[in-house]
């Protein structure tokens, strides 16, 4: 059975070698994918309606005898067919260009169906109406008196032609198709079977058998999906073990109260999801999301302290040095008092140290280490790794967790972004990640007051910058620079710069950095930034992301159009970090719609997920990462977008499945085991099912 649909679609009758290769155009070479090659929309022809009730505009199907038929001139020199359709009510002409050898197709008194446009041209006619013989001797109508496809074409391929391969093929194969489906599910689900859906997507006998096969098919292709990331999670359960801790643990409870003020629920919620994780032998992977200045580094801690408290030590990573040595700092302030013993390692610790440094990770006399992706690069050995933090994951890339890998077992890894993600991308792309989510921020906080100004009113954005540094504030002006040669863009920000220290702000002190600068010259100004030695900190580039500046109040972002949603977010989560009131100015004067939507977003919303969902809205899901990181699964009917509560159910079914037969081997699932191979086998690297 399987065999035939695996088979070129030359074997499809009315496919020759020619077809075949357009077909190929479309990406349809089996018989199979050409079953599958589905409709992009339908016009409703099932009604005819009499000739003499047409009006101008309207698409119409009609039917009626041919009266006349001839080929009239036009005064260029072009040759229109014209052809007069009779029924009882009345006569219309119907016209075509450039197409004489029509005349031969038709026969007087003959009877022809006719769905096309009305239009006037002095007289109402239809104007290059698709046609259909009744007579022809098929047992049903394919391009009219029914709700009739339309397909994507390529040239040379027309719309008649396709549909009727494709109607052929599903009469010849559709009863060889198997329903992957047991009845069981299928009845569970409420939906209808595999041949029903197939023949309806093509041929609706009405819209609710279009919107039931619709949702047959998506789920098929959602459940797929699902089952290969619920697989390949149930997988690493049973081959990756991980040290299990125990629930109770009084030093992080101790930490706990220590706290200067009380978690928020979010927080409590996420931090009681990890220790769960982290009791099992199965390592945790889970992914914490929550806005800037949610407390997303607390959580972690709290997860490092618990796994500390079990004997084991634990590692943050962050992007940078300078982060580094800020939640280094941070920690120590906060872990010392337990008696926890925190390090610091980076690629910029000397090399007498760092042997020191080396020899006390490995004798586990380090409990917390802070570091840099230095720390899973080079040789570094712990003694007993419990707990990997990984802070901002986008620029560590796609984790290299088998490099984890210590004594036998795997760390438990929590990965933290402030990025929020939709939801409909963590059920697929990290689809196979835990997810928690903090969706409340410390009470308190004051909203960032956010403002779009045009150009003319810089000065009174710098007027307002000296206000705040007057009351021992600080500001961020970030200004993109884009410039073809490296030497013209250092030059253009040093001018830039002296303008602004010299001309605008001769009285405060200004810092500036920019994209060409070295790194040792960067963090230098990023450090005398946080230390207030510099008010106003000047930058051409993102700012270091998660940098903590608490009496940073303003952020100005010049030609703000060139930045990107998500950046303008992290960008504005820069300032509203202590409880002074904080502004982000936006200067702008965006040439695009999607510019101009840009500005206006930020202006009105300032939950990052609503932002996210927004900038996923505008750019489309394939390039919300960028494609380089991620490649989005490809879904062949239902839109990963609109249709997440399909996607929803499809997961919850799917992972309850694979909790009880994680190798799906109970007999009743071997089509699906069959198609999940097919479809995943390679790209999830999902080994051999089964
Ligand atoms: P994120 O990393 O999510 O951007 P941080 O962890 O840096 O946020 O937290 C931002 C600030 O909020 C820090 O100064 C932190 O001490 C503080 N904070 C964290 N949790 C709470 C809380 N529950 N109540 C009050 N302040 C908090
Ligand atoms: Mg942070």
């Amino acid at each position: 059975m399987k065999a035939d649909l695996e088979k070129s679609v030359q074997f499809v009758k009315g496919v020759g070698p020619r077809r075949a290769a357009l077909l190929k155009k479309l990406g349809v070479e089996t018989v199979e994918e050409l079953l599958y090659y589905f409709p992009r929309g339908y016009q409703d022809r099932r009604f005819f309606r009499s000739i003499s009730s047409l009006k101008e505009g309207e698409t119409a199907t009609i039917r009626g005898r041919v009266l006349a038929s001839g080929i009239i001139r036009t005064r260029k020199g072009k040759k229109i067919f014209r052809l007069v359709i009779e029924d009882k009510s009345g006569k219309i002409p119907c016209t075509w260009f450039n197409q004489p050898y029509l005349k031969e197709n038709f026969r007087k008194g003959e009877e022809i169906v006719f769905s096309g446009k009305v239009q006037r041209y002095r007289t109402l006619q239809m104007v290059n109406p698709e046609y259909e013989k009744p007579s022809e001797g098929q047992k049903a109508l394919i391009h009219s008196g029914r709700i009739v496809p339309f397909y994507p074409l390529t040239e040379g391929l027309n719309q008649k032609a396709l549909r009727r391969v494709i109607s052929g093929a599903i009469r010849e194969y559709l009863p060889h198709l198997d329903d992957m489906l047991p009845e069981r599910l299928r009845r569970r689900w409420k939906v209808v079977d595999f041949n029903r859906a197939m023949e309806n997507i093509h041929y609706p006998p009405d819209y609710d058998a279009l919107r039931e096969a619709r949702k047959r098919l998506i789920l098929d292709e959602f459940f797929l999906l699902q089952l290969a990331l619920g697989v390949k999670r149930a997988r690493r359960s049973l081959e990756e073990r991980a040290p299990s801790h125990r629930a109770d643990s009084l030093l992080l409870e101790k930490f706990i109260q220590s706290l200067p003020f009380r978690l928020t629920r979010a927080q409590g919620r996420a931090i009681w999801e990890i220790k769960n994780d982290m009791k099992s032998s199965r390592p945790m992977n889970r992914l914490l999301q929550g806005d800037v200045g949610s407390g997303k580094t607390l959580v972690a801690v709290c997860g490092l302290v618990f796994t500390v408290d079990n004997g084991y030590q634990g590692a943050i990573m962050v992007p940078t040095e300078i982060l580094a040595q800020q939640h280094y700092q941070n920690l120590r302030s906060m872990l010392a008092p337990l008696g926890i013993v925190v390090d610091l390692f980076t690629a910029g610790v000397k090399s007498a140290e760092r042997e020191e440094l080396l020899k006390r990770i490995e004798n586990g006399e380090s409990q917390v280490v802070v570091g840099t992706q230095a720390l899973i690069q080079e040789k570094v050995v712990f003694k007993k790794l419990g707990m990997v933090v990984a802070d901002e994951q986008h620029k560590f890339g796609v984790m290299e967790r088998a490099r984890l890998k210590a004594k036998g077992w795997f760390p438990h890894v929590l990965v933290m972004t402030a990025t929020p993600i939709p939801r409909t991308l963590t059920l697929t792309v990290f689809g196979d990640l835990d997810v928690s989510v903090l969706d409340e921020l410390p009470p308190g906080r004051k909203k960032v007051r956010t403002y779009w100004i045009g150009p003319a009113k810089l000065p009174g954005a710098y007027a307002f910058i000296r206000e705040e540094v007057t009351k021992k504030r600080q500001a961020f002006i970030i200004y993109p620079l884009i410039e073809e040669s490296e030497s013209l863009e250092v030059k253009a920000a040093t001018e830039m710069f002296r303008h602004l220290r010299d001309r605008v702000f001769p009285e405060i002190k200004l810092g500036m950095v920019h994209g060409r600068m070295p790194s040792g010259e960067k963090e230098k100004i990023m450090k005398d930034f946080r230390d207030k030695i510099i008010d106003v900190l000047v930058s051409t580039v993102v700012v270091e992301i998660g940098i903590d500046i608490p009496d940073a109040t303003v952020m100005l972002i010049e030609n703000a159009e060139r930045f990107g949603l998500a950046q303008l977010h992290q960008l504005r989560g820069r300032v509203g970090r202590s409880r002074h009131q904080s502004y982000c100015i936006l200067q702008g004067n965006p040439r695009t719609e999607d510019g101009i939507k840009r500005l206006q977003a930020m202006k009105n919303i300032d939950d990052g997920f609503v932002i996210a969902q927004e900038d996923l809205d505008i750019r489309g899901p394939g390039e919300f990462f960028g494609t380089r990181q991620h490649g989005l699964p490809e879904i062949r009917i239902g839109r990963i977008l609109a249709d997440v509560e399909l996607m929803e159910f499809a997961r919850r079914q799917a992972f309850r499945i694979i909790e009880k037969d994680p190798r799906l081997s109970d007999t009743e699932f071997s089509l699906i085991r069959r198609k999940l191979q097919a479809r995943y086998g390679g790209k999830l690297e999902l080994g051999q099912i089964g």
